[in-house]
């Protein structure tokens, strides 16, 4: 196995492009985009630290880190960086690659729950409903919300690619396994 930065520009290169990945070389540690990071204001997200550790192939540290979840892919730091590094691709990868060992933090897990019980990471409420009617929309979008019986569909797809197996998704109870509903 390489260093973690090498697996950062092979598997983010697939979706970003290598040379998207590769910026992640180009951080000189200014921290600008800890500076401008809305998470880390009141978190421990420490967007700097994390691309450090990453370039010191601390691998496990960083998979292990819970603030790794804490980003919440707002592009803050990405637009702010002065050395055109890709932040939150890369940090979106890290995530990936940290997913892929079982390190998938619970409440994004549970946003995967939602994924293959309704076939929306968020569903629309009667709140969103109404805002929808509002502004002349149908009031369900045209997804598994309103054709629900394409929600199957979905599910399948969900099993067919080990998506249900990586947040540790129970089908019986349609639910994540108990040990990890409780982290
Ligand atoms: S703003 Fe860019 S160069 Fe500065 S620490 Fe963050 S990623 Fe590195
Ligand atoms: S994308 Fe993530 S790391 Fe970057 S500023 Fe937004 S919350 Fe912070």
């Amino acid at each position: 196995m390489g260093t973690l930065l090498d697996e950062i520009i092979d598997w983010g290169g697939g979706v970003f492009g290598e040379e998207h990945m590769e910026t992640l070389m180009q951080c000189v540690q200014c921290g600008k985009c800890t500076g401008g990071c809305p998470s880390g204001r009141i978190t421990a997200l420490r967007t700097r630290k994390l691309f450090r550790m990453a370039q010191e192939d601390m691998r496990e540290e960083i998979f292990n880190a819970p603030e790794l979840w804490y980003c919440t892919t707002c592009y803050t730091c990405y637009e702010r960086c002065p050395k055109g590094v890709k932040c939150t691709d890369i940090m979106r990868v890290i995530r990936n690659l940290a997913a892929k060992e079982g390190h998938m933090s619970v409440p994004h897990r549970k946003i995967g729950v939602y994924a293959l019980k309704t076939g929306h990471g968020v569903p629309i409420g009667p709140d969103q409903m109404k805002i929808r009617e509002s502004l002349g929309l149908d009031s369900q979008p045209p997804t598994t919300q309103k054709y629900n019986e394409q929600l199957e569909e979905v599910q399948i797809i969900c099993r067919e690619t080990g998506f249900d197996a990586l947040i540790d998704f129970d089908w019986d109870k349609m639910d994540l396994k108990e040990a990890e509903a409780k982290k």
